[in-house]
């Protein structure tokens, strides 16, 4: 049984199991910056009044293919913000796409590992994230000293991060004039205001027209020129293609048309040739230390960071703290939060009210280890959650390999629709050599409704050593037959004892648990 995980709240379709990423863009419609420091630090680079303009394209998806061999036609190059994670995936460039877009002249630049709100998460996770995509990037033997920020989300605190790993610039989405920001700065200074901040008009979507972008361009040409970093996403025409696309023969058309104005001065350029900036370096960071599942029992809200993946949910505060909705196939499924808790006050509901294929569930997000699993190769783990169910279910498990790439790896054999809570187990296979992380839940695969509550993770090897300890008691137990016992009375305790210590923290967290939210 094959799964993945909706993408960008369902705009497309994916065909295999890999899990491709969710990138809800309600964040990109951020509203631009009107600056008024615009014009100081005009500096070396260019000609005085010259405008320079940058191709740059977010999140690696294949089409952008096509653009990089448009561009090279007319002898331009442009910048790829690549999502490491996601290389290699289903509808996401290759590490030979990659190739092949640098060795023509392309500059090659990070967007993170999991595309999340780096302003949404832990400070450590924002970190790992900055970093670890350009060293993994850097490691596949592109030189990364340009990045981009997820739905454009920055604050001085993730700048400072994407700085502290050795970027030389990280491009935002909005600030300069355009449509939606007529007073507006018509251009980005050379070297720019803030280079962890650099301003683009706005970000090209299927609203674009060609005039808006020739546009664009004649408006800085005629305003003393400077920077003008244009953002793409897809490179696309029909159905299938989200808001944030170009059609491929408005794309062609515009190239062209910029191929023309070399002429008049204005040129094209690479974000790391404009910002010119120092030797990339490599910088270390602390990978996320083992935990167990956070949020477990759904008692807190907030700080998603995973953006918006189900249209029906209002933001991404809706969301339990470090979950996420995963859904695959055709299904209509709703989540929420409820009070029909097995402990503390809250467990998350999953209704799906028709369904075709596919299934839905709730996953820990994924992420490079602040809500994801880290987990070791070649180590199974045991998996439990407490559910009640009116359909049958079964574990769906992911992994991520050390990329940042997430894999739909396995589920767990089926388990009985249940009318009062019961508690589901499973151990999992040995962890495949090359993945550090897990994420896994509890799905729904027909009409039903299935709540779960209290999720949990242990290495199985724990297990193992305790089994081991029962066999050596059995054995100085010897015929007496106490060591049996005693092994069961022990299990037992031990059983009670972790209950007991977890409603204990339940009673920490429901203290501590804000009193918000209707939904996961
Ligand atoms: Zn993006």
């Amino acid at each position: 049984m094959r799964q993945r995980v909706r993408r960008r709240a369902g705009s497309k379709t994916r065909r295999s199991g890999y899990v491709a990423f969710m990138l809800a863009f309600a964040a990109l419609l951020a509203s631009c910056a009107a600056t008024g420091a615009a014009s100081r630090a005009q500096a070396a680079a260019r000609e005085p009044g010259q405008t320079v303009v940058s191709f740059t394209f977010d999140d690696g998806e294949a089409d952008q293919l096509r653009a990089a061999q448009v561009l090279s036609t007319y002898g331009m190059r442009g910048t790829f913000y690549i999502i490491a994670g996601a290389v290699g995936t289903p509808g996401y460039l290759t590490r030979a796409n990659l190739r092949e877009i640098a060795a023509g002249g392309n500059e090659i630049g990070a967007h993170t590992v999991s595309h999340l709100d780096l302003t949404k998460v832990a400070t450590a996770e924002a970190r790992r994230q900055a970093c670890i995509s350009r060293d993994t990037l850097t490691r596949w033997g592109f030189s990364v000293r340009s990045f981009a920020y997820p739905y454009a989300a920055h604050n001085p605190t993730v700048e400072a991060i994407v700085q502290a790993c050795g970027y030389d610039s990280a491009r935002i989405g909005s600030g300069l004039r355009s449509g939606p920001c007529p007073s507006c700065t018509p251009a980005e200074s050379i070297p720019p205001v803030n280079p962890y901040a650099i301003r683009t008009p706005g970000q090209v979507d299927t609203s674009w027209t060609l005039g808006d972008l020739e546009n664009v361009i004649t408006t800085a040409e005629r305003n003393g020129g400077g920077w003008v970093p244009l953002v793409f996403h897809d490179v696309c025409s029909g159905g299938s293609c989200g808001r944030l696309s170009i059609a491929p023969d408005t794309f062609a058309a515009f190239a062209h048309w910029l191929s023309r104005r070399q002429s008049l001065g204005t040129i094209v350029r690479t974000v790391a040739k404009v910002v010119n900036g120092r030797d990339a370096r490599e910088v270390g960071v602390a990978t996320a230390g083992a935990h167990g599942v956070v949020n477990g029992s759904f008692e807190l809200t907030g700080n998603s960071g995973a953006g918006n993946p189900a249209l029906e949910s209002a933001g991404p505060g809706d969301l339990a703290k470090c979950w996420m909705r995963g859904s695959y196939g055709r299904n209509a499924a709703r989540w929420q939060r409820t009070r029909d808790a097995h402990s503390g006050r809250w467990a998350a509901r999953i209704t799906t009210s028709s369904h075709t294929s596919g299934d839905a569930k709730l996953l820990q997000r994924f992420d490079l280890g602040a809500c994801s699993l880290p987990v070791v190769a070649s180590k199974s783990y045991v998996l439990g959650a407490w559910y009640k169910s009116s359909a049958r279910t079964q574990y769906a498990v992911y992994y991520r390999t050390f990329s940042g790439r997430w894999v739909y790896w396995t589920s767990s054999p089926y388990l009985s629709p249940a009318t009062s809570w019961t508690l589901a187990t499973w151990q999992t296979p040995a962890v495949p050599v090359g993945v550090n992380g897990l994420s896994f839940g509890l799905a729904l695969f027909s009409v039903g409704s299935l709540t779960t509550d209290d999720y949990s993770i242990a290495p199985a090897s724990q297990f193992g050593r305790e089994m081991f300890l029962g066999v050596v008691v059995i054995l100085i137990g010897g015929a007496a037959g106490l060591g049996g016992l005693y092994t069961h009375r022990a299990a037992v305790a031990r059983a009670a004892k972790a209950l007991k210590s977890r409603r204990k923290l339940e009673r920490v967290r429901r203290a501590r648990a804000p009193s918000s939210s209707s939904s996961p």
